[in-house]
């Protein structure tokens, strides 16, 4: 356990500093230099502190050390097993944020020519030629700032579609009672009404209530996930994308699971019209602490007129030459670029974001898709799968698993049984933390009571995950010898239960000083 010290106001001295620099030169207000048009004399009095800034004083060392210290209380995927559902907080390879580093990318600023841009235009075109690969899809827009912002672009697009034949009268979206909180927040934010469907008793869209449900609404679309939060591939898919298209809606498909089928199964072929795809779960970006990732839209030929615009393309006569590196040498390409940002997109629904997207978050997929390579990819898919699985058949005498089942990347397990002991899943996953690992996601998917929504990545070792299995059976005897014991975790972290609700309302972010500073 990390030893807590006194804030950090707590331990300033006055006179401690962490730099030496040489006097300003600035006159001050009022002094001897304060005459008309000196700088002080520009300033005025209003601009200028009565009194300087309470900052505590401290030499580099102990600052370096306050926030050391800080950045070492988070868990993090390069700390430790994280297996957060849904997330795919897997282990991201550094050589990534190294390529996505070099000064001739991270060195850009968005407003220049697009001449002086190539590589970045290139590297962003052959980003979307993979993903249409690996989706099966025909066109793709880059912009998208995560799989949320992805959902809102592709149900926009469905709008705009259908408004274009006539049938802007379709008012509804449907989405499995699986979904995740996002589908049914994309689809109100659109102004569609939502109509939730359950799911069958093995945990996938009951094609019955599919049909049913088509024919009571006046539907626009259906937003489906596959695998589905399960974890769970849906079997009929070809049979629901035939149904839903018969009755004049299109399919939305919620990407964020692409880490179970990479090489192996493509949205495209299962008939689906749109997928966002999260960069920061399957392609290689550190995330979980709220910080940039990217959710590119996929579209096929319905919908591909109204991507957002502009579109990152190639020129055509440029085909099959080497790329930039024909660029050398030649006046002729330099007055026209082979890369270039298509902007005449008539039916569009238009930008969705300022400049081109999280470019750093698209250099890094790219250099992780080449670096994998379509075998590592598809070895990656199954060995993501076989983890699961094996923490699936080794949890399941201890743990309730409601589909058991062959699943995917992941499955969701239930305290069901802990619970009639006094220890519900909350409980569960604080006493996991104990243990200096991350918990699964807990109470989701919403269908399954006390869940724990497990998915162990393909970066984990079988070491790693028997010691997870350990872990997870300590504390289901720990919930029949020792209740409180687990009631009562974590009892080792530097935060216990924080009021999560309060703590995302209102974040305190700032540690504010009590008494004056050196007083
Ligand atoms: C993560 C996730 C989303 C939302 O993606 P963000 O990139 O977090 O906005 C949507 N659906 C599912 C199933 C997810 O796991």
């Amino acid at each position: 356990m990390l030893e807590m010290q006194p804030p950090i106001f707590a331990r300033s001295r006055p006179g401690r500093r962490g730099f030496d620099l040489p006097a300003a030169g600035v006159p001050t207000p009022g002094g001897p230099e304060d005459r008309p048009g000196s700088i002080a004399g520009l300033l005025g009095e209003v601009e200028m502190r009565d009194e300087p800034p309470r900052l505590p004083e401290l030499a580099e060392p102990e600052v370096v050390r306050h926030y050391t210290k800080l950045s070492q209380l988070n868990h993090a995927v390069d700390t430790g097993f994280y297996p957060l559902g849904s997330c795919t907080m897997k282990y991201n390879p550094k050589v990534n944020d190294e390529l996505t580093g070099l000064p001739g990318f991270a060195e850009l600023h968005p407003y220049q020519a697009v001449e002086d841009v190539q590589g970045t235009l290139q590297a962003m075109w052959e980003l979307e030629q993979q993903l249409l690969e690996l989706t099966g899809m025909r066109r793709a827009s880059l912009q998208p700032a995560a799989g949320a912002h992805g959902e809102l672009v592709g149900i926009l697009m469905i709008r705009a579609w259908q408004r274009d034949r006539g049938e802007g009268h379709r008012d509804t979206v449907i989405v499995p009672d699986s979904a995740h909180g996002t589908n049914l927040a994309t689809a109100s934010m659109a102004g569609y009404k939502v109509v939730e469907m359950p799911s069958s008793a093995q945990g996938l869209i009951d094609l019955g209530s599919l049909k049913e449900t088509l024919s009571r609404h006046q539907v626009s679309a259906l937003m489906l996930t596959n695998p589905n939060t399960l974890g769970l591939f849906e079997e009929d898919i070809l049979e629901i994308s035939r149904l839903t298209h018969e009755a004049g809606a299109l399919i939305y498909y919620d990407g964020a699971n692409l880490n179970a089928i990479l090489g192996k199964a493509k949205p495209g072929e299962m008939g689906m019209d749109v997928v966002h795809v999260n960069l920061h779960k399957t392609f290689s970006t550190p995330h979980g602490g709220g910080g940039p990732g990217a959710g590119p839209v996929a579209v096929g030929e319905t919908l591909e007129p109204y991507l957002p615009a502009p579109l990152v393309a190639r020129r055509p006569d440029s085909a099959g030459t080497g790329g930039a590196a024909d660029l050398e040498g030649s006046a002729d390409t330099y007055r026209s670029p082979e890369f270039y940002f298509e902007q005449e997109r008539p039916k569009s629904i238009g930008r969705v974001r300022g400049f081109y997207g999280n470019v750093g978050v698209l250099i890094r997929a790219l250099a992780y898709i080449i670096s994998m390579g379509g075998d590592g990819l598809q070895q990656a898919t199954e060995d993501a799968v076989l983890n699961a699985n094996y923490l699936r058949a080794r949890l399941r005498d201890t743990y309730e698993i409601p589909c058991d089942r062959m699943s995917m990347h992941e499955f969701v397990a239930s305290a069901g049984r802990q619970k009639s002991y006094g220890v519900n899943a909350r409980d569960v996953a604080k006493r996991i933390l104990d243990s200096g690992m991350h918990a699964p996601s807990i109470y989701f998917p919403l269908i399954v009571p006390e869940a724990l929504m497990i998915e162990p990545t393909e970066t984990e070792n079988r070491e790693t995950l028997d010691a997870f299995v350990e872990v997870m059976r300590q504390i289901d005897r720990e919930s029949r010898e020792d209740p409180e014991l687990v009631r009562t975790a974590p009892h080792t972290t530097p935060v216990r239960r924080p009021d999560e609700v309060l703590a995302a309302r209102r974040p305190v972010l700032r540690w504010v000083p009590e008494d004056p500073v050196n007083g």
